[in-house]
């Protein structure tokens, strides 16, 4: 039984069914906090006692954007809508959080309280544009679905020019995420006869494409030179200014078309809470256990050491879960994380390669095995979007 009213405003999340249950709440329905309900649901049924709350409507894997964004999907069927969520003891809410107590471990949302005995917290990361002065006036960003949405339409009036690929922050999502929009920015403007009236740069803040996998930033130079795209590497951009995007050392680049990715920070509400230092939310890299007893942070809000990507994210999510499951049986659970995690790279013409990075093996010195692209990879990652799918949702 879920959801028994404390009082007007405050709600009781569950009740104990057996000694050693909790009630576990889960902040952010993002990959961290949809695998975490998911094996508490599958463990434990409708003992689960979980209460999943996040203030969208619908869940869209990040890569799903790239494919709105060149017109490869349609917006509404990249959707995967939270009310498809029937999992046992998992109850969903649709509310924006405005207040975490990490102590007491409440919870204030625009619509209700909740008090929880445990408290985990996966709300991502947070884009701020505003922070890049003139990205918001002058320049595109395809990493929310607004903007991609909006590139869709932009995208096919390209006529040609100077196109930029600019990341404006020192850690973003998905690092392979503007290498991909690079290649296939090159592969649409191809397709539409519009590659040779344009110019297309790439400007990172790293030295390489993928700096854990030298194999893998080899192979994306290597196809940056033979599609001629310029790669400007260990720059951020810093504003847009006058028709140019003007870079962290001074130097300017004139521009047509700015497709941006923008600051990223954790979310208001989690830096309000005073779970973060220097920015994101520390944790025990082993546990995901943050300095306040009970309260777990999992994925992007966190500054694990992994890069911020969905792989990473569930991994955690799954030690987290494993933990809570054998608490749930009065055991103790020897589950660690590991930091490892794999990105599929998108090379255009249909064709998907993936890097399996290892953070944790060896401490300092992240590893990377790469896979070629190919038709093959691209299924793979097909069917790792359709697993997801039907194990959160059903469908
Ligand atoms: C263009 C692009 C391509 C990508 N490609 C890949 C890829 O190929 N492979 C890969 O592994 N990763 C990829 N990613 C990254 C991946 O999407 C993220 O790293 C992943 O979603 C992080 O999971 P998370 O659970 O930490 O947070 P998220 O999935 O971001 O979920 C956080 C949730 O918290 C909610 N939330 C935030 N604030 C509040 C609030 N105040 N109240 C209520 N709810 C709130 C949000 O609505 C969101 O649903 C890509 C990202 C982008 C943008």
């Amino acid at each position: 039984m879920l959801g028994m009213p404390l009082s007007p405003g405050s709600r009781r999340i569950a009740e104990y069914r057996y000694p050693t249950a909790v009630r576990v709440l889960v902040l952010g329905a993002g990959f961290g906090g949809l695998e975490l309900t998911t094996m508490l649901s599958e463990a434990l049924g409708a003992d689960a006692d979980v209460t999943l709350i996040d203030q969208a409507d619908s869940f869209v894997f990040g890569f799903s954007k790239l494919d709105v964004m060149f017109g490869k999907r349609e917006p509404d069927a990249v959707r995967h809508h939270y009310r498809d969520i029937a999992k046992p003891g998992v109850r969903f809410v649709q509310e924006t959080i405005t207040a975490i107590d990490p102590v007491g471990k409440r919870v204030t949302t625009d619509g209700d309280a909740y008090e929880a005995d445990v408290l985990i917290v996966g709300l991502g990361a947070d884009l701020d544009p505003t922070l890049t002065p003139g990205l918001v006036e002058a320049g595109n960003e395809y990493y929310t679905v607004p903007g991609a949405e909006r590139l869709r339409e932009v995208l096919p009036t390209f006529e040609g020019g100077s196109a930029i690929v600019g990341v404006c922050g020192d850690t973003f999502k998905c690092p392979p995420a503007p290498s991909e929009a690079a290649l296939l920015l090159d592969a649409f403007l191809g397709a539409r006869g519009r590659r040779d009236a344009t110019t297309i740069h790439l400007v990172i803040p790293f030295g390489k494409p993928i700096p854990p996998s030298p194999d893998t930033s080899e192979a994306l130079l290597a196809a940056f030179a033979e599609r001629g795209i310029a790669f400007v590497p260990d720059r951020r951009v810093a504003a847009l200014e006058d028709g140019d995007a003007v870079l962290d050392d001074g130097q300017r680049l004139p521009y047509d078309l700015f497709l941006g990715i923008p600051v990223h920070r954790v979310p208001d509400v989690v830096k309000a809470s005073g779970l973060a230092e220097n920015g994101w939310i520390p944790v025990d890299p082993g546990t995901l256990r943050t300095r306040f007893p009970d309260v777990y942070a999992v994925g992007d809000v966190t500054s694990v050491g992994t890069p911020k990507a969905g792989m990473f994210a569930e991994g955690a999510a799954v030690v987290v879960a494993e933990q809570l499951i054998a608490r749930s049986r009065g055991e103790e659970s020897s589950s660690r994380y590991d930091g490892k995690g794999a990105c599929y790279i998108e090379f255009g013409h249909d064709e998907v390669a993936r890097v399996d990075v290892d953070f944790f093996s060896t401490p300092g010195r992240p590893t990377g095995t790469y896979t070629a692209p190919s038709i093959q990879t691209a299924e793979e990652k097909a069917e790792f979007r359709r697993s997801r799918s039907v194990r959160w949702f059903g469908g």
